[in-house]
């Protein structure tokens, strides 16, 4: 009855607030990721996209002027992670923010003496336990690039991550998923690219991914739906894994 009630809302949602054709396939040609998807799969995301940015609020600030292109090239990719899972998975928040440039943080570090450090950092996007996603529109345009970067795959990871408490690179798992399995492929992995750039090594993966098991989750997420082959020849336990949490192989659209 719940699920009719729902499912009636959310067409409703839908019918009311179509998607121009000319702006779909003008975003639609920005994203070179969602390259290989159905028919089927693409009026699933469409769908879904619509439903995302009626329920978030976009906000752009530091006199960005934000257009409706912008927040679906935005939802386009929000939603492709969670494609074959669905819109509850973001669920409990509302604000996506978004700066025209990379923006100033302040944040209180404490140190192994428990003293506190307020750093400043320069930063592309955050995503917040208890709020919504801050992202810089120059890194957010750049998405037309396939380089294993793409900076709202890797803020929404975080927000996935962050469904069962803190971002540690433990997620809710899907029903029939093993936590073994998933703690026995990430920690292996995450050691060994520790180790390679702690030695120094260069890496095809962008080493940011060394910082914590969340930034190792939310990397590795944007090279899975970027470049799957990559991450399926460096780390294939890790990116079975990713099949199952994400229902959806990249390496079979993308294969070309
Ligand atoms: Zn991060």
């Amino acid at each position: 009855m719940f699920n009719c009630w729902r499912r009636w809302r959310d067409n409703r949602i839908v019918n009311n607030h179509p998607i121009d054709e000319r702006d779909w396939q003008q975003v639609l040609a920005r994203l070179p990721i969602l390259a290989g998807l159905s028919q089927a799969e693409l009026d699933k995301l469409r769908r879904m996209a619509i439903l995302f940015i009626q329920q978030k609020d976009f906000v752009g600030i530091g006199g960005l002027q934000l257009t409706g292109n912008m927040a679906l090239l935005i939802a386009l990719q929000a939603c492709l992670p969670i494609l074959n899972l669905g819109l509850h998975w973001y669920k409990g928040w509302k604000s996506i923010i978004i700066y025209p440039a990379a923006f100033k943080a302040r944040q209180t570090q404490f140190d192994q003496y428990g003293v506190a450090h307020e750093m400043e950092q320069h930063l592309a996007g955050q995503a917040w336990a208890r709020g919504g996603v801050v992202l810089a529109w120059d890194e957010t345009a750049q998405a037309g690039v396939v380089d294993g970067h793409n900076l709202v795959i890797h803020e929404f990871v975080h927000k996935l991550d962050m469904l069962n408490g803190s971002a540690d690179g433990f997620p809710p798992l899907r029903p029939g998923m093993s936590a073994a399995a998933w703690t026995e492929a990430f920690s292996g992995a995450y050691e060994d690219f520790s180790g390679q750039v702690h030695r120094g090594r260069n890496t095809a993966i962008d080493q940011y991914a060394a910082t914590n098991p969340a930034e190792f989750i939310a990397v590795t997420s944007e090279v899975f739906f970027e470049l799957p082959a990559l991450l399926a020849q460096t780390y294939p336990q890790v990116f079975a894994q990713y099949v199952e949490f994400y229902q959806q192989d990249p390496s079979q659209r993308l294969a070309s």
